[in-house]
Parts: C-alpha cells; structure tokens; sequence
C-alpha cells in the first residue's frame, strides 16, 4: 500500500518526479512524498500544531503532548478517523475494539472539567466517530463510502439497465408479495441473505482489485437486494417470526 510519508523520515524515494505528491497538510508543500510503507508522518513545515498551545503534534495523535489538549478532528476519511486500513474488507473486531477505544476517549465525561471550546471539539469528534464507525460497520454503507472516496456517487446512478437483473428483482419483489406462509418468508429471507453475501464478496474482489467500474456494478445490486431485505425485515415483523 503506498502511504503519503513526509521527507523529514529522511527516506530516499525513488519514484518520478510526476508520481509524487503533495504533503497530506498542506498543498503546495513539495517535501512529502509517497513511499511504500505505512508509516506516516508529516514534515516540519506542515506538520499539525495544536490549536492551543501552537506546540507540534506528533503522529496525528489525538491530545496535545505538551497542553494535553484534545485536537480539532481532521476532515480525514473514516479509515483514517478510526485508525483502520483503508479496505472493504474490514475486520468486524479490529472496527468495534477502535471505535469503543475512541469513544472511550471522547466521553463527554472526561471533558466536564474542560473549557467550552475543548467540549465542543470533543462532542463534534465524537460524532464523527459515530458517524465513521456506523458507515464502515455495514457493507453497503461502506461500499457506497469507498465509491465516494473514488469520487463516485452511486446516488446519482442508480439507474439499472442490464434487462436480466431487473427481471431478477422484480421476481424477488412478486415472491415476497405472493409469500402466505412464514416458511415460504423465511425462504426467501435465507435466499437474499445468501445473494447479498456473494455481492459482498463480489465487492472485496472489486475493490481490491482496484476495480472501482467492477465495485459499482456490484453496489448497484446490493442496493437492491439490500431493500428487498429490509421488505423481508419488515415482513417478519409483522408476521411476528423472530
Ligand atoms: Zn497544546
């Protein structure tokens, strides 16, 4: 994976000129580089200051080492925010273990002693955090982020064309109208279950591939099933199956 790495690591990047890019800070900075590693840091000249004391953070931690003061949140992607590769196949554990870590670390609680200032960036940290952890928790969401990321917006194409597809949904869509009994419900959930869990799969293969044309076709198909599910959910609620 190639991670931005400032020159203040002193490493010797022997990439081209024109593969080089800008420090994550500071456009325009041409001291960082990009190497492979997944170290990261920042250099001198652009390096985040805390906004209290002005002392230099290190390693984007989240409290100033000198002030101890809690740091505004980068408008960094939600991997970054919770600390997790950047990846569709996130690890359920490795997600759940950061988030409660962070949310520890921002409760409310900790910051009553705390000027408004430090409260307010602590409440606006930690629903980003909120709002990182339940978009990389679901596939869907998650998947739809990283289409984003890639500057994608899957809202806008949802439109679905290939006649096969559409014949397909539109028989899940009759099944689930026409399904009397809570086994034939119960049918059809494990079956769009077990569809949605190839799309994920699907998706893993396309994103890390780098096949972002190959994700999208798979979104658009999880996005159906994905509300055929929550038709199924629904169903069962009323029916009163688990
Ligand atoms: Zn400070």
């Amino acid at each position: 994976m190639l991670t931005r790495v400032c020159s203040r690591l002193r490493i010797i990047c022997k990439l081209p000129e024109s593969q080089k890019k800008h420090c994550v800070y500071k456009k325009g900075c041409h001291r960082a580089l990009i190497y492979p590693t997944m170290l990261l840091d920042f250099c001198s000249k652009c390096a985040p200051h805390c906004w209290k004391c002005g002392s230099e953070i290190q390693n984007s931690t989240l409290f100033c080492s000198q002030c101890t003061t809690l740091q505004k949140p980068n408008e960094k992607n939600y991997f970054d925010i919770l600390g997790i590769e950047q990846s569709f196949e996130v690890k359920d554990k490795e997600l759940k273990t950061k988030y409660h870590k962070l949310q520890n670390v921002l409760h409310p609680d900790r910051f009553n002693a705390k000027n408004v200032e430090e409260r307010d960036i602590s409440e606006r940290y930690s629903a980003l955090v909120n709002k990182a952890y339940s978009t990389l928790l679901h596939p869907l969401a998650r998947g739809l982020y990283m289409l984003q990321l890639h500057g994608v917006n899957l809202d806008e194409e949802t439109r679905q064309s290939d006649p096969q597809f559409l014949a397909e949904i539109m028989q899940a869509n009759e099944e689930l109208a026409e399904a009397q009994h809570p086994e034939d419900v119960k049918e059809l959930d494990n079956a769009n279950r077990s569809t949605v869990e190839k799309l994920i799969r699907d998706a893993a293969r396309a994103f890390s591939t780098g096949d972002i044309d190959a994700a999208k076709k798979v979104l658009v198909k999880m996005k159906y099933y994905s509300s055929i599910g929550t038709r199924i959910k629904d169903m069962k609620q009323k029916i009163g199956i688990e």
